[in-house]
């Protein structure tokens, strides 16, 4: 117990940090029946029965956000091998062998994986652009065609653009649809991040803002952060079939009886592992006990939860708003008379240490427009108003205690 006892409780209601970790007791069931079998989803001649189980929840998940034009997929590990897969087929499709001279475009708000990611893929930092953003923190497209434009004519090869699908910082999402246009004209791949974002499709207002990321190339999703699955389960969907299998393709002599038939899949070949297990199961049996409803309302309570958490905080009259609620994340400032923007700044740390201690509810502190804020991201649908209510009377509490001086 020593252990499990000795780490933040990522699946309890007042866990607000980073993006938590809301699972359920029937995947946790599920992942216990997997290692116990010891399920693998690998090669299809040896599981066939965990391949299919695999293809039919990859169906399902993408008609539930709208991806049925997508047409191969694969669980990972979560978002950062996802977004990998995702770079390496794009790599593979658009360039080649070749990385000489290429570019991505990414914003100051794209996911910290996607930089490492395409460090493992050898590509170099500069390679990497990044392009500012709006007063919604979304990529601005002008700025970003005007990069693509000076790009070509400096003789270099931009050929994909990370779109983001709900940003960890502040759930904003970038313009889908005027991305797929622009990448159109330059024949430029899309990949969108949508590792924690993504299921906010499930979502009216997810819906409306995510609207486009059918048009991308690839797209990641994390089953183990909005779907409410334990750790680990993220996903990569490919729109073009055969572009996944075309990236990974291996076929060495000791697995020369194995090779895929008509209609079978080795989902060895559709990303980095051989070994794989059936991270599948779980998200199938939630789906299968709690059925689609079920994970529909408890998105789009989490959307309530950030929109009723932004109204508390205005109510309260102590906080100023750095980001309304958006795809279950809300960002803000608590304020203290007598200090400057720099004393504020240490005041929301200072909170963030005490709340720490007190043990009550985690919240972290994040850098928007180069100051520090608190966020909240309120993807568990079992956060109550009494959650809330307790924790921001804490953060007042505890910021008044907090010994801050200009
Ligand atoms: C969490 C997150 C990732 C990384 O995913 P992991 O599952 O933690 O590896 C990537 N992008 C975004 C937007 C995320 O929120």
């Amino acid at each position: 117990m020593d252990v499990f006892e000795s780490m933040g409780q990522i699946a309890h209601p007042r866990f607000l940090a980073f993006v938590p970790g809301p699972s359920n007791p029937v995947a946790a069931l599920a992942d216990i029946m997997t290692s116990g079998y010891n399920t693998a989803a690998s090669l299809w001649r040896e599981t066939p029965g965990p391949a299919e189980l695999e293809l039919t929840t990859l169906e399902w998940v993408k008609e539930m956000i709208g991806l049925q034009n997508h047409a191969d997929g694969a669980f990972t590990s979560g978002g950062s091998v996802a977004n990998m897969v995702g770079l390496a087929v794009g790599r593979d499709a658009k360039l080649g062998n070749d990385m000489t001279g290429a570019v991505i475009y990414c914003t100051d708000q794209t996911h910290s994986c996607v930089a490492r990611g395409l460090r493992i893929l050898g590509f170099a930092p500069e390679q990497l652009h990044p392009i500012p953003v709006d007063d919604e923190h979304s990529m601005d497209l002008v700025a970003l065609s005007a990069a693509i434009h000076a790009d070509k004519a400096a003789g270099l090869k931009p050929f994909c653009i990370v779109a983001n699908a709900g940003t960890t910082n502040t759930g904003s999402v970038d313009d889908l649809n005027a991305i797929a246009d622009l990448a159109g004209e330059h024949d430029l791949w899309v990949h969108v991040d949508g590792a924690y974002g993504g299921a906010g499709a499930l979502a009216e207002e997810g819906k409306r803002l995510l609207a486009g990321m059918e048009r991308a190339d690839s797209v990641v999703i994390d089953p183990h952060k909005w779907l409410f699955q334990p750790y680990e389960a993220g996903i990569c969907f490919v729109r073009e079939p055969g572009l996944m299998g075309h990236a990974f393709a291996s076929n060495p002599e000791y697995l020369q009886d194995v090779a895929e038939g008509e209609d079978e899949v080795n989902f060895s070949e559709r990303g980095i592992q051989l070994s794989r297990g059936l991270r599948a199961f779980k998200l199938w049996l939630s789906l299968k006990v709690f059925g689609a409803k079920a994970f529909h309302a408890a998105v789009e309570r989490g959307v309530k939860i950030a929109r009723d958490a932004e109204a508390m905080l205005r109510a309260n009259g102590r906080f100023e708003i750095v980001t309304p609620a958006k795809l279950a994340v809300v960002t803000f400032r608590l304020t203290r008379d007598g200090l400057d923007e720099n004393a504020t700044d240490r005041l929301q740390r200072a909170v963030v240490d005490e709340l720490l201690d007190d043990g009550f509810a985690f919240v972290t502190s994040t850098e928007l427009n180069g100051r520090t804020c608190l966020r909240f991201c309120t993807i568990n649908p079992r956060i109550t108003d009494a959650d809330l209510a307790g924790t921001i009377e804490r953060i007042v509490r505890f910021g008044d205690a907090a010994e801050i001086n200009s």
